[in-house]
């Protein structure tokens, strides 16, 4: 049972976040196009697919959202990474996948949706730019149902992607649906209901839960990794040659929680759970010497996981 704290949803910085009124894709590109900043996006074949990633924005999250038994020991790591501020770098990456008849993305950015403050929704920006409009995508998995995920699916009136089926683990779909766990939930995560739900009655009959270790599309295989939300989701994608595994918000800090894993974070609804996933899914990349790809590692976020004694670390990827 996810436990409801005001710690676990980052009391405070998600009060009333606001969705514009907005309503197109082009417009979104256009109202959130940082002046002079060109679309950021990288490309890498991967079996049957090129897949894409897709700089929505950047945030910083404060070093006080990373909490663990020794704080002393978190300064350490992050200082060891060369980080000394207050706010952890954390950019937000989407991810396209581009086969022979498939246009599939990996979550869609925050959009429109404000609560990490300005510059994010340039995924759109990275699709204009690739010549891919909202309506040729035909596929979108959500990882999980945050709004840096799911944010540039809605707009004011309704779904972005007018011809996209939305694939979601049944659990995450549950519990951000779910009256009852709403009602228990503090006032600062009442937003985050609030844009799950939209998202929902959006895409509506268009919106397909899956359970744990369904194959979503051809080669990607949805693997839950729960904590960080009930139904929080990896992606194992069969690239041929290249094994890809997509983490998505296993790592908030490629620094911090591959030296400290069990980090507790502030976003999770279950931090002791974050961790011990995070723990099994790190295993098991290593372990299989996977390709990662994550939505908050250092963008364009393909690398690697390497293990160092009771803790791991993270290697950009080389092999493009
Ligand atoms: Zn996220």
């Amino acid at each position: 049972m996810p436990m409801f704290t005001r710690r676990a949803f980052g009391a405070g910085l998600l009060a009333a976040p606001a969705i514009t009124t907005l309503s197109a894709g082009a417009t979104l590109a256009a109202a959130h196009a940082t002046p002079k900043a060109a679309p950021a996006m990288f490309d890498a074949p991967l079996g049957a697919y090129r897949i894409t990633a897709l700089f929505d924005g950047m945030a910083g999250l404060a070093k006080g959202f990373f909490s663990g038994p020794d704080q002393g020991e978190i300064d350490a790591a992050l200082a060891a990474g060369g980080i000394t501020g207050d706010a952890l770098p954390a950019p937000v990456t989407a991810f396209l996948l581009q086969s022979d008849d498939r246009t599939i993305l990996i979550d869609a950015g925050m959009g429109a949706v404000d609560i990490l403050g300005p510059g994010f929704g340039r995924t759109f920006d990275a699709l204009a730019a690739l010549g891919i409009t909202t309506d040729d995508v035909d596929t979108i998995i959500v990882t999980h149902a945050h709004p840096d995920h799911i944010g540039g699916m809605i707009g004011g009136d309704g779904a972005i992607f007018a011809n996209a089926e939305v694939i979601i683990s049944e659990v995450e779909f549950g519990f951000w649906g779910d009256a009852g766990m709403m009602a228990q939930a503090p006032e600062e995560a009442q937003g985050l209901f609030q844009i799950a739900q939209t998202m929902y009655a959006s895409y509506a009959d268009r919106v397909r839960p899956v359970a744990d270790g369904t194959e979503v599309a051809p080669g990607i295989t949805m693997q839950l990794v729960p904590g960080h939300t009930p139904g929080h989701a990896a992606l194992s994608i069969d690239g041929g040659d290249q094994q890809l595994m997509m983490i998505a918000d296993t790592i908030h800090n490629s620094v911090l929680h591959l030296a400290l894993p069990d980090t507790r974070f502030g976003f999770d609804v279950d931090s002791a759970q974050a961790a011990a996933s995070r723990r099994a899914l790190l295993d098991q990349i290593s372990a299989d010497k996977m390709l990662v790809a994550g939505s908050h590692l250092p963008f364009p976020g393909f690398g690697r996981v390497v293990t160092s004694g009771d803790a791991y670390a993270y290697v950009p990827a080389s092999w493009m």
